[in-house]
């Protein structure tokens, strides 16, 4: 097992299936936990990130909430610095604000992602996060 690996120690989730390349640079694993309906009009997800890992730019039509229950990742919205995150960690994400999140260059990232509001739609996906955005952060 790798170094990067046993930073994960005893995950809660099983990793799921890989995340779709188009919209993820780096390897990223998706377990669906919430499916949406017409009750909730929320779905959640298990999201797992190789290090160096992240989701392209994209917006939530009806927001976002991360959880984050391992590893060391980043968060960045536009025109904002990249925001480091740890385990316990919980970032509440406007309607339509541009941002990506993924994991940090050296560390497995794990968050549960939950995104409310599903009749305003799930999720837009934009431009990719170039090395140089992603590199960003203590520059
Ligand atoms: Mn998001």
């Amino acid at each position: 097992m790798s170094t990067a690996e046993n930073q994960i120690s005893n995950p809660i989730f099983p990793k799921g299936d890989s995340a779709p390349a188009e919209y993820f640079t780096g390897k990223a694993w998706v377990k669906p936990l919430v499916p949406n309906d017409t009750t909730f009009n929320c779905v959640i997800g298990n999201v797992v990130f190789e290090a160096g890992a992240r989701n392209n730019w994209h917006t939530h039509p009806g927001g976002q909430i991360l959880i984050v229950t391992d590893g060391i990742g980043y968060y960045q919205e536009k025109g904002k610095s990249i925001r480091l995150l740890n385990k316990g960690d919980v970032v509440t994400i406007q309607p339509d604000v541009e941002h990506w999140h993924g994991a940090s260059p050296d560390s497995e990232f794990t968050h549960i992602a939950i995104n409310p509001n599903t009749q305003e739609g799930v999720v837009v996906w934009l431009d990719r996060v170039t090395d140089e955005e992603y590199y960003s952060l203590n520059k």
